[in-house]
C-alpha cells in the first residue's frame, strides 16, 4: 500500500473526508489525523529556493517546503531537521 492509499483510507475513516484539524474532536480522532500527517512526511516535497552549490562532493541548498527551515543540504540529509519532511532535492528544469 502506497503511503498515499494510507491517507486517503485513513481520511475516510468514521467518514471523515477532510484533513483539516479542526474537525477532529476525539482522541481517536486527533490520532488519525496524526498518522496522516507523519504519513504527508514521508511523501517527498521539491524544496524552495533551490540552489547547487559546485564544491565537491556538489551539493543542493534550499528550504524546506513544509515548515520553511532555511539553507538545508543535500550532503546531509534527505529529511528536514526540524520538521521531519522528506525533501526532494532534484530540479526537472535544471542539469547538475
Ligand atoms: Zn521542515
Amino acid at each position: 500500500m502506497s503511503n498515499e492509499d494510507c491517507i486517503n483510507d485513513l481520511s475516510r475513516y468514521n467518514g471523515y473526508m477532510c484533513l483539516n484539524s479542526a474537525m477532529f474532536h476525539t482522541l481517536e480522532e486527533q490520532t488519525i489525523y496524526t498518522a496522516i500527517r507523519a504519513i504527508q512526511k514521508q511523501i517527498p516535497k521539491k524544496i524552495n529556493n533551490r540552489s547547487v552549490i559546485k564544491n565537491f562532493p556538489i551539493s543542493v541548498h534550499g528550504d524546506c517546503p513544509t515548515c520553511g527551515s532555511k539553507n538545508l543540504s543535500s550532503a546531509d540529509t534527505d529529511y528536514c531537521n526540524a520538521c521531519g519532511q522528506k525533501l526532494d532535492w532534484t530540479d526537472d528544469n535544471l542539469k547538475d
